[in-house]
């Protein structure tokens, strides 16, 4: 007769060999994604600091988007956070409540973070443009180059370790470059703050570009590309 297996100790014995296998470091849970460094006062005054840049957005009228606009995306999430989500721009419901990634898009985005073993309030997540362009269109070089620097600054304050952008015009903005998406997601890029700290860039698929092409492979490998950003991270794998 086959021997019953006993569930709940195999997954103990897993947990167990994980733990020993990354050298009594592994991190768990809602731990893994918040920053340790970051549980102290000093992520008030991140929270502080990203409210006033916040503030200074949903006042901002530097480019024609700002009369157009029914509400300015600042950005949303934890500021303690090791990975930084940044797509191109707000659409007609983002725009609507002033909050980023909370359409159809938003929804898949949502998927894709819960899959990674996440919840959407322990990542932050912001466009490269704050405010909607009319009709969805491509946001204007002038408009990206007037709105970055509110993007810098909050990648800067937060710090993250690791940033997914979201789609080519992010990609290709923050790594200021013309190449294809396709040829530079699946693989890590460094971005560079102001002050010069490189931090680690993967380039994936829009969610939007997913949910109008989605097949097997290309949901492969958007999720190729999360498991490089947990692996780097140290994180589980689900
Ligand atoms: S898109 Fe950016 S630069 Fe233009 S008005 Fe909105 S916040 Fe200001």
């Amino acid at each position: 007769m086959e021997k019953e297996i006993n569930i709940k100790k195999v997954v103990k014995q897993h947990l167990e060999m994980a733990e020993f296998f990354s050298d009594g470091v592994l991190v768990k849970g809602k731990e893994a994604i918040i920053k340790p460094q970051r549980r102290n006062a000093s992520a008030e005054n991140v929270t502080g600091e990203l409210e006033k840049i916040a503030e200074q957005v949903r006042q901002c009228k530097k480019c024609e988007l700002g009369s157009l606009r029914t509400n300015a995306v600042p950005g949303q999430g934890n500021p303690n956070t090791r990975i930084v989500f940044v797509g191109e721009g707000p659409g007609a419901d983002e725009d609507a409540k002033g909050i980023p990634f909370i359409g159809r898009s938003g929804q898949l985005l949502e998927k894709i973070i819960k899959a990674m073993g996440l919840q959407r309030s322990e990542v932050w997540i912001g466009n490269i443009i704050k405010c909607r362009p009319p009709n969805n269109r491509d946001p204007k070089p002038d408009e990206i180059i007037n709105c970055l620097p509110y993007l810098q600054k909050q990648i800067e304050l937060i710090n993250p370790e690791i940033i997914v952008t979201l789609g080519a015009p992010a990609a290709k903005t923050l790594l200021n470059t013309n190449q294809p998406i396709g040829r530079l997601r699946g693989e890590f890029h460094e971005y560079y703050t102001s002050s010069g700290t490189a931090i680690k860039l993967m380039p994936t698929y829009h969610p939007a570009y997913l949910l109008r092409n989605y097949s097997d492979d290309n949901r492969k490998r958007v999720w190729d590309d999360m498991k490089q950003v947990l692996a780097e991270l140290n994180m589980p794998i689900p």
